[in-house]
């Protein structure tokens, strides 16, 4: 069945009836879930964007001629602007109206241009197209159905679910509980019992209470079903590593699948707000963007997408090694990428665990910060990290209060311009040589005690939220027993196995030395934040996938006949 008038909109507007019909033709063959129009006009374009509006319909993508017959193109996308803010804009020009596309572009009224004449256009405008749609739908993604979260707002799985939605860039309407007359009536008509599961509503009628991460994802179509018997690839971990491994792996023709126990992205959808080194993206690309646009095109190229399921385990045998799910299920891949990257240090203290989530968080999204508006929270860590996290609560919060192990702000190791801006900030208070105690709360967090470390004087803070930012630790604990590691957790790779054979829990089996990026184990790889050695950065774990995939390709070729 071809695209209906529910699907997102492309529209191309140029006079010249010939290119217009020739290019609404390509993009029809090419951009298949996407409704393709076309307009000669820009009172014609107007009416069609309006049409398109008012039936609920998205808008994706309006591609321009910049001089129409009655009008320029700059006033079609000012219009643009309050109809479908989203939809993204191409403009057509040429040389001599080049000064009027550079301006169009410095009031960000267009996404890109291309200048014409440009041969074959088709060529050169499809890549553009495609590039822009795939970033539309990664931030207006149509999921099937509409999504209602009914909850408390410290439901410890109230927290999980919404967390996990937001960072799927699933949209959906959240009623708390707590104080909404209108979700308590929602929970009544719903018979759900005292106190209520955190609920999740879907347009078509189901309903899921109190549902785990995986059941969610079953729900919404977010993770599939492994199918394959072995793998060339099994990739572990779908952070910045992960998928760059995936995508390039599928390009060289292999057959990959991904296991990944969140969403796609790692670290850099919870916490990386806004990546401005990533080259090719002039105007940089949020955390979530970049994730979201390396899943679609790994999943174009291929890759199956196991998410929301955890490795718990890796038993390696010659030809084909198996990775345990929790649950049971175990899949199996001639080779083996370990790119889980690092999670948040844990805090142990009592009351932590009862009250993680229903208070106690660890790290600090721009989500939560906006959650706590006129509220008493506190933040533990003493890097770059807790510091930001700190400025950005206080934007929020009525005060913030800061515990930082070391005895000055001077010797944590944060950044001595954060250190300045703390220091001069009027809602947080810094308490140097302190740390956490112990939380209490009944449900959700009511009080944080600080202690000093020196003599255990102890002071109580009332609290609504604690954010823990202790720093990152390896996420290899699932490897221990079977790759090399060094003393921090980081996986051993390469020379470094060669160097380290007391770190090793088997020595290294093969006659050649391991290759790059290979671990203790011929055939299992490491790549991104979790390899020792590695600087952790966005860039460089993308880079690290894609370098190990030489390599992979080495192993495979050397036991091509197993
Ligand atoms: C506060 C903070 C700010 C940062 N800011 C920047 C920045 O501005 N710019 C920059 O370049 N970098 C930044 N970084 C670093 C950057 O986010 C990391 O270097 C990068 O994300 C590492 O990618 P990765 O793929 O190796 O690992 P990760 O991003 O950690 O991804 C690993 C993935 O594996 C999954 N996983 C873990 N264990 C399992 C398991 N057992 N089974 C299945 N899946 C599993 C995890 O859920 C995760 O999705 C920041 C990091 C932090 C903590």
């Amino acid at each position: 069945m071809g695209p209906t008038a529910h699907n997102p909109l492309i529209l191309l507007v140029s006079a010249d009836a010939v290119d217009r019909d020739d290019l609404v033709g390509q993009l029809r063959a090419h951009c298949g879930e996407y409704r393709v129009m076309g307009a000669a006009s820009l009172n014609e374009a107007t009416d069609v964007l309006a049409h398109v509006a008012a039936s609920g319909a998205g808008i994706a993508l309006v591609i321009s001629a910049h001089q129409l017959p009655d009008g320029a193109a700059t006033e079609l996308f000012g219009q643009l602007k309050s109809a479908a803010p989203g939809a993204r804009r191409i403009l057509l020009t040429t040389l001599d109206q080049a000064d009027a596309a550079l301006q169009a572009i410095t009031q960000a009224q267009v996404d890109r241009y291309l200048v014409l004449p440009a041969y074959p256009l088709a060529d050169r405008l499809l890549p553009i197209a495609e590039d822009l749609l795939e970033d539309w739908a990664s931030q207006y993604r149509a999921i099937p159905v509409g999504v209602t979260v009914l909850g408390h707002r410290f439901a410890a799985n109230s927290h999980v679910i919404k967390d996990y939605l937001t960072r799927s860039l699933i949209q959906f309407t959240w009623f708390d509980l707590s104080d909404d007359p209108e979700a308590q009536a929602m929970a009544r008509e719903l018979n759900l019992p005292t106190p209520a599961p955190t609920t999740v509503l879907f347009d078509d009628g189901r309903a899921l209470f109190d549902p785990s991460i995986t059941e969610l994802a079953v729900a919404l179509g977010l993770t599939e079903e492994a199918t394959l018997d072995r793998y060339d690839l099994l990739v572990v971990g779908g952070g910045p590593a992960g998928l760059s491994a995936a995508v390039n792996a599928a390009g060289e023709g292999l057959t990959v699948c991904v296991i990944e126990d969140d969403c796609p992205g790692g670290q850099a959808t919870s916490v990386v707000t806004r990546l401005e080194d990533q080259s090719g993206f002039p105007t940089g690309l949020t955390g979530a963007d970049f994730a979201h646009r390396a899943l679609a095109q790994a999943r174009r190229l291929g890759v199956q997408w196991c998410s929301a399921k955890v490795a718990d385990g890796l038993l390696p045998l010659r030809g084909s090694h198996r990775v345990t799910l929790t649950g049971g299920e175990v899949l199996v891949g001639k080779t083996v990428l370990i790119a889980t990257g690092m999670s948040w240090r844990t805090l142990d203290a009592p009351g932590v665990a009862e009250l993680t989530n229903a208070g106690v968080y660890y790290g600090a999204t721009a989500a939560e910060a906006e959650q706590t508006d006129g509220e008493d929270v506190v933040v533990l860590g003493s890097g770059d990290a807790a510091a930001k996290a700190a400025l950005k609560l206080a934007e929020h919060a009525r005060s913030v209060v800061l515990s930082v192990p070391q005895s000055s702000l001077r010797q944590a190791p944060m950044s001595a311009e954060l250190a300045d801006l703390i220091s001069a900030h009027g809602r947080i208070s810094v308490h140097c040589g302190t740390e956490v105690g112990e939380v209490r709360g009944y449900g959700r967090l009511e009080k944080v005690v600080l202690i000093e470390r020196s003599g255990g004087a102890a002071q109580v803070f009332p609290a609504s939220s604690l954010f823990v930012l202790l720093g990152m630790v390896p996420s290899s604990d699932w490897v221990r027993d079977v790759v090399g590691l060094d003393e921090l957790g980081f996986v051993l790779t390469g020379v470094e196995v060669s160097r380290r054979p007391e770190l090793l829990p088997q020595a290294w089996a093969m006659d050649r030395p391991p290759l790059q990026m290979e671990t203790s184990v011929p055939g299992v790889f490491a790549a991104g934040d979790v390899r020792a050695g590695s600087i952790k950065r966005i860039g460089a774990a993308i880079t690290q996938g894609g370098v190990c995939v030489t390599a992979i390709g080495l192993y495979l070729q050397e036991h091509s006949l197993d």
